[in-house]
């Protein structure tokens, strides 16, 4: 990776725009509008630390778009926080929601801090200081943005959200609503947890389908088989790797901060974060060779190489090296527009962030909604299904004069209970994305990649809803 970045993470988003905006009809004006981060909320709060220091906390909200609303994206915690970088990641999930039919406009959060050099209630002093600020700011509630774990987060700290939330918003009805990927007990949703990673290999899945593409990149369709390399192993790679494992892939190559490891039978990602858990890093894993570099791990020859971690990890100086005949970005901007124009011209598939780790984001507006109905998923449902299900079996039985085996007949009588139906309205929303993007491509041969497709997809998505507001007439 070079030092030198010739854009920063915001240009680089700006410059994907306007390659995919040439591919569309609407006016300038309008798509310098949909460009623009519409608000952004730059805080610095102090906080006092365990030892009795007092830490100026650094922390950004940026709403980029309010076309619809709430606005909504996650909260990152990391020292590599900067507002040009929420910026970039707030545009991105405001082209997200549009691929994938989530009617939200995007935006991010971040929190200049290294979880690793806090205790747990300093981590939550600094989570519930945020909310409150933002509380102050009217940038957080159910129907005005909420946010949602992401690098560095997860569900402890949205319940912290939460929790802060409720307690200066009492009587708010809705106000599980004002955070999403919280705990069961909190509100959360079942699903959520492993959704980017199920949205990723679903997404994968749908395009290793297509004869077509796979003949293109001379390899045979289906997931089975597949070499995999996964970048990190946090909540989104760590389940990338679990979906792809069980469906017969083999991640011949895991990558963390601390080092990247390689084993060209496979490695069972739960046995490595065990292993890792019990001695502080993924390196020296049973069987597996260690690599000089983590970065090493994205140069070596596999089907699909899967970056799950931060932005900018593929550039021009390591894009040439890179030998995966499929990029599937898992994280948000792991790839520099430099990166991109080599892999056209290699001939490798970039299947892009936008679309593709859509699932988080999708599996929250599930919960979000959950939230709203107060009601559980499947619980109005799920016994009626059963009953109708039994019956219809019964008669079927009586008029063959056949019975149904044990194992089909659990199957068919099973009523849906949240987790089937979440993993199931994922998995028709990434592959009915999938679709659409192909489709564009299809429709357009002088688009050059997926990446433009997505954003011609989501550009024409937010330009229709802003003129349907009648913002301009
Ligand atoms: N942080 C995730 C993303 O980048 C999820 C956002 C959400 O669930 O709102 O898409």
């Amino acid at each position: 990776m070079s030092s030198q970045k010739p854009y920063s993470f915001f240009q680089s988003v700006e410059r994907s725009f306007d390659k995919a905006a040439k591919f569309t009809q609407w006016e300038s004006g309008l798509l310098e509008q949909i460009k623009a981060c519409n608000s952004i909320y730059s805080m610095r709060f102090p906080v006092k630390m365990d030892d009795g220091r007092i830490e100026v906390i650094e922390a950004y909200r940026i709403q980029h778009s309010q076309h619809k609303t709430p606005c909504k994206g996650g909260i990152r915690f990391s020292m590599a926080v900067n507002q040009d970088e929420v910026m970039a990641l707030a545009s991105l999930m405001t082209y997200k929601c549009a691929i994938v039919n989530v009617p939200f406009g995007g935006a991010k959060g971040g929190i200049k801090i290294s979880p690793r050099n806090h205790s747990a209630y300093e981590l939550e002093k600094i989570t519930r200081r945020y909310t409150a600020e933002l509380v102050k700011k009217n940038f957080i509630g159910p129907g005005i943005d909420v946010p949602a774990p992401d690098y560095g987060t997860g569900e402890r700290e949205m319940s912290w959200i939460v929790d802060t939330y409720q307690s200066l918003k009492p009587g708010d009805i809705d106000s599980a609503g004002c955070v999403t990927g919280k705990p069961i007990t909190q509100g959360g949703v079942r699903g959520r947890r492993e959704a980017t990673g199920l949205g990723v290999f679903f997404g994968i899945r749908e395009v290793c389908n297509m004869e077509p593409v796979m003949a293109k990149l001379g390899l045979k369709t289906g997931i089975e088989g597949k070499t995999v390399i996964v970048q990190g192993l946090g909540n989104v790679g760590y389940f990338c790797a679990k979906f792809f494992r069980e469906h017969g892939a083999i991640i011949v190559s895991i990558a963390e901060y601390e080092g990247a490891i390689y084993k060209a039978d496979g490695i069972n990602e739960e046995e490595l974060f065990q292993h890792r858990k019990a001695t502080g890093s993924i390196l020296n894993f049973p069987g597996a060779t260690n690599l000089a570099k983590n970065g090493d791990a994205l140069e070596l020859a596999c089907d699909i190489l899967i970056p799950a971690a931060l932005e900018n990890v593929i550039d021009a100086e390591n894009a040439p090296n890179v030998k995966a005949k499929i990029i599937a970005e898992a994280a948000n901007g792991p790839l520099t527009p430099e990166a991109d124009e080599i892999f056209v011209e290699k001939g490798i598939l970039v299947v892009p962030d936008m679309y593709l780790n859509a699932g988080g984001v999708t599996v929250s507006y599930f919960e979000w909604l959950k939230n709203l109905s107060h009601v559980r998923y499947g619980r109005m449902e799920k016994r009626f299904t059963e009953n109708m299900n039994a019956h219809i079996l019964n008669q079927i039985e009586g008029l063959t004069g056949k019975t149904v085996g044990p194992k089909d007949k659990e199957f068919i009588m099973h009523g849906a209970e949240e987790i089937d139906l979440v993993h199931s309205g994922l998995e028709e929303t990434m592959i009915n994305a999938t679709r659409e993007i192909m489709e564009i491509m299809e429709a357009n041969p002088t688009i050059p990649d997926m990446r433009t497709a997505a954003y011609v997809s989501a550009i024409n998505k937010v330009a229709i809803s802003y003129t349907e507001l009648g913002i301009f007439p």
